[in-house]
């Protein structure tokens, strides 16, 4: 089969990055029989540069005709808050999740054996690992209501910004959580504020509802978003598929990512009803680019989340899976990820690091 692939490479670190997971790809390509093409895309600072936008016309066209789209980090200090929008990377990271309509943001956040080290959580509760699946509604809720600011008689300036959610976006997101926790360990922990916020009652309710009617043999449970933030903390083990709102997601995510160790090594993967977008969690970390010692692997595993979902080759997902856990097994890190014990001669540079990863598969 061959696959066409929409290349974002961006901003900062997200060229050298980028450039690991193609080689991935290309060797995955070679072992399982399958071949890739890539149409570059322009997007973030680096769009601005060349043609005046960071969200250049026909951006979203160029990446539907792709089978998946695999993007690196855009944003640096150069495109900052004092340029218009239009020259703003983050106003293109906003207008292509809309415009592909991609809905549902997935963030893995995996301790594997090797890192527990770098896990900031007690050795007793790292010891059991962790293995969850952060769903994130990503274009509802509070940052894309409606905002207000004006004046009032008696408490000066007033700002105001509406949080709505429609029965059909917390099915179809609820829908999704469902079916990857089939894929996974069976369980889906919903997250709301439904004490107090009336759009919680209502995402309670319909998850229920689409739970009972269609995915009665997948457990569910229900906690408070506060509550959440506690037990990510007290036992991150018991949690295997999390889906929540959009900014309850945007904080949940960040502490799951936080407890895992690194940034540099978490992946995501944003899905709609079309193409499917893959990009690190990470941004373009302008303060190391261009040094060559960006970590890869949150990129090469956006490549295998991206053969997993997109492309349904879950073995060769697995596959990358099983290099990754090797290459980390044999105590090599990047610079990101070392700590004292690690040996000058196991610290790896972003291309080093790739190699290793086609090495091992
Ligand atoms: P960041 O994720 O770029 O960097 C945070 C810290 O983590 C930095 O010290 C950086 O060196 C380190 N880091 C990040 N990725 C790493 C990797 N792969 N290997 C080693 N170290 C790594 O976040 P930031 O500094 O808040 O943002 C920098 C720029 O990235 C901003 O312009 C921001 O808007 C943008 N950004 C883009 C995205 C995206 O493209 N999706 C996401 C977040 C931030």
């Amino acid at each position: 089969m061959n696959y066409k692939i929409a290349l974002i490479r961006g901003d900062g670190i997200g060229p050298e990055v980028v450039g690991e997971a193609v080689k991935v790809l290309e060797a995955v390509g070679q072992k399982f029989g399958h071949s890739f093409t890539y149409e570059e895309v322009l997007l973030g600072g680096c769009a601005t540069d060349a043609v005046g936008k960071s969200y250049p016309d026909g951006t979203a066209e160029k990446c539907r005709a792709c089978d998946a789209v695999l993007l690196g980090a855009v944003g640096g200090p150069k495109w900052g808050s004092d340029k218009p929008a239009e020259q703003r990377p983050e106003t293109a990271l906003l207008a292509i999740r809309k415009d592909l309509g991609l809905y549902a943001n997935l963030r893995p956040a995996v301790l594997r054996p090797a890192m527990a080290d770098a896990c900031p959580l007690k050795k007793e509760t790292a010891e059991k690992g962790i293995d969850l699946m952060m769903v994130r509604e990503l274009t509802g809720g509070i940052y894309f209501g409606k905002r207000d600011r004006y004046q009032t008689e008696d408490r000066g300036e007033e700002a105001t910004d509406l949080m709505a959610y429609s029965e059909q976006e917390i099915e179809r997101i609820g829908r999704r959580a469902f079916e990857l926790a089939r894929l996974r360990r069976n369980k889906v922990s919903s997250v709301d504020k439904a004490n107090v916020l009336e759009t919680s009652r209502l995402w309670r309710e319909i998850v229920h509802r689409v739970h009972d009617a269609d995915y009665a043999d997948v457990e569910l449970e229900d906690l408070l978003v506060d509550n959440t933030a506690m037990q990510l903390i007290n036992r991150p083990a018991d949690f295997d598929v999390v889906v929540t709102e959009n900014m309850f997601g945007d904080i949940l995510s960040d502490e799951a990512a936080q407890i895992t160790g690194s940034l540099g090594m978490l992946a995501s993967a944003s899905l709609g009803d079309g193409v499917a977008l893959y990009e690190p969690s990470h941004g373009s970390a302008p303060d190391i680019a261009g040094r060559g010692i960006a970590n890869p692997l949150a990129q090469i595993l956006s490549v295998e989340m991206m053969l997993r979902y997109s492309f349904g080759m879950g073995e060769a997902a697995d596959d990358i899976r099983r290099a990754v856990t090797e290459v980390l097994d044999a105590g090599w890190r990047t610079g990101d990820i070392k700590d004292a014990e690690t040996p000058a001669d196991k610290v790896a540079g972003t291309a080093k690091m790739g190699d290793l990863v086609v090495e091992h598969l």
